[in-house]
């Protein structure tokens, strides 16, 4: 899957949800948990 990243800035922390594809929340710190911010998405809120 690493062409997936190529599109990705290295600069733009702010992964991407792997159930809706839109990108997520960054973790508020290093080490934290980033957060699906797509309402319609099943893991809305939830831990990627
Ligand atoms: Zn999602």
């Amino acid at each position: 899957m690493s062409e997936l990243w190529d599109d990705i800035d290295p600069d733009d922390t702010s992964p991407i949800c792997p159930e809706c594809g839109v990108s997520a929340l960054p973790p508020e710190a290093m080490g934290e948990p980033s957060m699906c911010e797509n309402p319609n998405c099943s893991t809305f809120g939830e831990p990627i």
